[in-house]
């Protein structure tokens, strides 16, 4: 029993009336707001620093909050192991860099996440990795730029912020069969685990930024790797442990793991509200056109209502107005609900310029060439009455002046 009467002040400030743990059964998990774990002797330790024992060590590590809600991404996306990292790009290249050395070469789609692109044309360029980029949909290509150092096969479900469904099945056995080594890594951010699990169609590797859908309340910035469970210990105790240290706290953890208990009737709500919101915007006149999945107009339309759930399009669109850049912003800046923020996945509507915003790290040529035209918006839609979107999005497009 501590006795703070046979202690000192400095003592006493920190061992005084600390609890013994007890297990009072708490509905939800307790946060376990702790940087590191005690040992019972050093002879634990020793057995857990050489993973002979399981059990707790160091936060970066591994956390009880954090390890929770993995496991419960990694079942929803029907792999075997998962972990949470601290960011989206924190999780990306916790994976790129446990795996990559000088020599190898990765294949991946054109269209990307802006840093996920700058990394691949700037960042790992510099020490001696070979990418390059072709349309994952054109499997011919893929299957001719697949060489015998792909060490990674790289894609977004839906691209960032064209919306281009990536035929995942097709495209990773065409890897596979070209390369058997190389590892299919997807990001499946925008579609989330609720509307496509690449694992079964295919991926060794799914990344996510759980920043967007899967924490779903724009209040924790967070990533997500799903994958076998040797591979999740790899990255853990290598990739993430001293190659990006992008570790992913309690608190933050715990946030994951409220919003995620919500993740399908969010997603079928977005999914609901953006249909209706895809159908307006491609009937109003001040509109050139629309991105979105759902809408029969779309490019891999049959392909998503395959690989999607049935039904389900998601809450990501992107739309071009019939006028300029300048005329673009004056638009974007008189919306009231739809509300100014990159980021997606939010229960609030967001909107964004990919031009001068989220591709900015890609010149207006490269943009151009990918189709993502100056007067492009990005419109996450959130979970408020569709009508409202609408109608503020209306009131909007009707001030912009078309030439008939
Ligand atoms: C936001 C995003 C990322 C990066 O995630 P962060 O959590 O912001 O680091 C990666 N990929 C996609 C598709 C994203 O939308």
């Amino acid at each position: 029993m501590y006795n703070p009467e046979e202690m000192g002040f400095s003592t006493n400030q920190i061992h005084a009336a600390r609890p013994e743990p007890v297990g009072p059964a708490p509905l939800q998990s307790p946060i376990y707001q702790t940087s590191t774990y005690i040992f019972e002797s050093t002879q634990q330790g020793a057995a857990r620093f050489a993973l002979e024992e399981p059990g707790y060590i160091y936060t970066r590590l591994h956390n009880p909050n954090a390890d929770e809600v993995a496991a419960r991404i990694a079942t929803l996306e029907g792999g075997e192991a998962g972990m949470l990292t601290g960011s989206g790009m924190g999780a990306i290249l916790s994976v790129f860099w446990n795996y990559l050395k000088a020599g190898d070469h990765i294949l991946s789609d054109s269209t990307l996440y802006g840093c996920t692109y700058a990394f691949l044309t700037t960042g790992v360029t510099r020490f001696g990795v070979e990418v390059t980029f072709v349309d994952f949909n054109d499997l011919e290509a893929v299957r001719k730029a697949v060489r015998p150092n792909t060490r990674f096969a790289y894609c977004e479900t839906a691209t960032n912020p064209d919306l281009k469904v990536i035929d995942i099945a097709a495209m990773s056995k065409t890897v596979k069969a070209a390369n058997p080594d190389t590892l299919v890594m997807v990001d499946n951010t925008f579609t989330s685990s609720y509307l496509v699990q690449p694992i079964k169609l295919g991926a060794d590797i799914v990344v996510h930024s759980v920043t967007k859908y899967l924490n779903g309340h724009g209040d924790v910035i967070a990533g997500a790797i799903i994958s076998t469970a040797e591979r999740i210990k790899d990255i853990t105790y290598c990739g993430l442990k001293y190659m990006t240290g992008a570790c992913i706290g309690p608190f933050d953890s715990f946030l994951i793991g409220r919003g995620l208990k919500t993740l399908d009737i969010r997603m079928d709500r977005h999914s609901d509200n953006a249909m209706k919101v895809a159908r307006f915007l491609e009937g109003h006149p001040a509109v050139r056109r629309v991105c979105y999945p759902g809408l029969e107009s779309h490019p891999q339309h049959e392909l998503a209502a395959r690989e999607f759930r049935p039904g389900r399009f998601g809450g990501i669109m992107s739309f071009e107005l019939k006028c300029d850049r300048e005329r673009t912003s004056e638009f974007a800046n008189g919306l009231k609900l739809c509300t100014l923020a990159v980021s997606l996945g939010d229960a609030i509507t967001l909107i964004e310029h990919p031009a001068s915003m989220t591709h900015n790290t890609y010149t207006i040529e490269e943009l151009a060439e990918l189709g993502i035209s100056e007067s492009l918006l990005r419109l996450s839609v959130g979970l408020e009455d569709p009508d409202d979107i609408i109608a503020d999005l209306k009131r909007e497009l009707d001030k912009i002046e078309v030439e008939a």
